[in-house]
């Protein structure tokens, strides 16, 4: 790992983040340009994301330059547009993708202004965040397993890792990702909502030489962002790593509804695959064909949450609010709760005003991250035409993918942060 130049430790407070994934990573910059004391615990060898394509909007942009400046750079260098001058401000060109009179027709094109369509392949975008976490901040093979809280007044937290060894903190932020064992801890392992469901959706993820895409699919579909849509499933593709490759990502309705696998990520067969999209158009079929080690994922969401946070244990990203891909926003939503958190308990002074961070952070963080998993699933109904009272109404489809994202990409994340700053204020007396 590169040291970058965070500010050295300049306050009485040592945070643990669990989790080294975009959320934890961007969370520990943070919390070190705040001044703030960081040790990482990743459950994992080594820092590592999948082979896979990673999107983002506006909002996320601009979360990534608060978070730190250096965090939007790093990022810079490393994403990827639409090929195509004229689609640089698209997100996606949704098409029909499955029926017969209609395959490839256009039904709207989403517009993002000022960025358009923005990806990354998620194992360059971790690597630039990684060198700006300096050495001695990360800890490898450090599963959390179980945080007691201290009780000597202003004392914080000691974590027991899998390993047997312990550690200990003013605070620990769970960072682990959709099966968060710190979620359970929060929220009790016998709450329902500590646990992620099923969403009735799979997907297969696969990455496609763009050469080989643009040979079969032509320039135009190959090298800008498409969705095609269709009757109980929807696949999209993007370019990543500089136009080389088209990220695919192929989903799929389960119609018992039920995941009986223990995993939730397994290789694929293509046979299924091929079987699943049965009766699609061409396009489809030739993307799927052209697919490279391709898994399968369950999708699964968090049921919503009371809070994210108890005492001096707090959730963030996929630990706090896991939500299925379909608006392309999980990842961004874990880039704004590093952007708020960081900054509220870079205005504590005292490990007694951690907790009034907390409280304000999951203020104003909740309600908007909880909305997200919610109006994810119904874009993904609506993608697979199973939207209630639309189906596959293309004029009702169209509207209502016109306003759908509207809500995510245009948050002001300096007004929710004053917000949260105004109620930490509140508590004053304690920060
Ligand atoms: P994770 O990335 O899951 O990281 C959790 C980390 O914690 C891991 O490194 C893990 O090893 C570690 N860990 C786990 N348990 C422990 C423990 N007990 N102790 C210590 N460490 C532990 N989002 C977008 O914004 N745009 C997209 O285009 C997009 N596409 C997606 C496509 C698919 C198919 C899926 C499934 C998701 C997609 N998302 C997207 C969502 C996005 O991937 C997640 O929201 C994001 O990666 C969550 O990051 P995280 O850091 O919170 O969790």
């Amino acid at each position: 790992m590169t040291s970058t130049t965070p500010s050295p430790p300049s306050k009485p407070l040592t945070i643990a983040v669990a989790g080294g994934g975009i959320g934890g990573l961007a969370l520990t910059i943070g919390l070190l340009k705040q001044g703030l004391s960081v040790h990482l615990y990743e459950s994992a060898p080594a820092f590592a994301e999948i082979g896979a394509g990673v999107s983002f909007g506006p909002n996320a942009l601009r979360a990534m330059s608060l978070v730190d400046p250096a965090v939007r750079a790093g990022y810079d260098k490393r994403a990827t547009s639409n090929g195509w001058v004229e689609k640089k401000e698209t997100w996606f060109d949704f098409r029909h993708g499955m029926r017969d009179d209609k395959v490839g027709s256009h039904i709207a094109g989403v517009v993002a202004s000022g960025t358009g369509q923005s990806s990354v392949h998620r194992a360059h975008f971790l690597d630039e965040l990684v060198k700006l976490v300096p050495d001695g901040c990360a800890h490898f093979g450090k599963r959390v397993e179980e945080v007691e809280e201290l009780e000597m007044e202003g004392a914080g937290v000691r974590i027991r890792f899998h390993d047997g060894t312990t550690a200990e903190a003013s605070a620990l932020i769970g960072c682990d990702g959709v099966k968060s064992r710190v979620r359970q801890i929060v929220l009790g392992e016998r709450a329902p909502a500590a646990h992620a469901a099923f969403t009735g959706k799979y997907a297969y993820r696969g990455l496609v030489p763009m050469e080989k895409a643009v040979g079969l699919l032509g320039e135009e579909l190959a090298r800008n962002s498409q969705m095609y849509l269709g009757y109980h499933g929807h696949v999209l593709t993007f370019p990543i790593e500089k136009g080389k490759t088209m990220n695919v990502v192929a989903f799929q309705s389960k119609t018992d509804g039920n995941w009986e696998d223990e995993r939730w990520v397994l290789p694929m067969k293509k046979e299924d695959m091929f079987r699943d999209f049965e009766g699609w158009g061409e396009s489809v079929r030739k993307i799927l064909s052209l697919m490279e080690k391709p898994d399968v994922w369950a999708l699964f969401d968090h049921p919503p949450a009371e809070t994210y946070y108890k005492g001096r244990i707090c959730l963030l990203g996929d630990s706090a609010h896991a939500s299925t891909p379909h608006q392309g926003a999980g990842a961004g939503m874990a880039l704004e709760d590093a952007f708020v958190l960081s900054n509220l308990l870079g205005s504590v002074h005292k490990p007694e005003g951690i907790e009034s961070a907390f409280r304000a952070s999951d203020a104003v963080r909740r309600p908007r991250s909880q909305n997200l998993v919610t109006t994810s699933r119904t874009a993904g109904l609506l993608y697979d035409f199973e939207g209630e009272g639309i189906g596959d109404d293309e004029e009702r489809i169209r509207e209502d993918l016109i306003q759908r994202y509207q809500w995510i990409w245009e948050e002001n994340l300096d007004r929710e942060l004053s917000e949260a700053k105004a109620l930490l204020g509140q508590r004053a007396k304690l920060v």
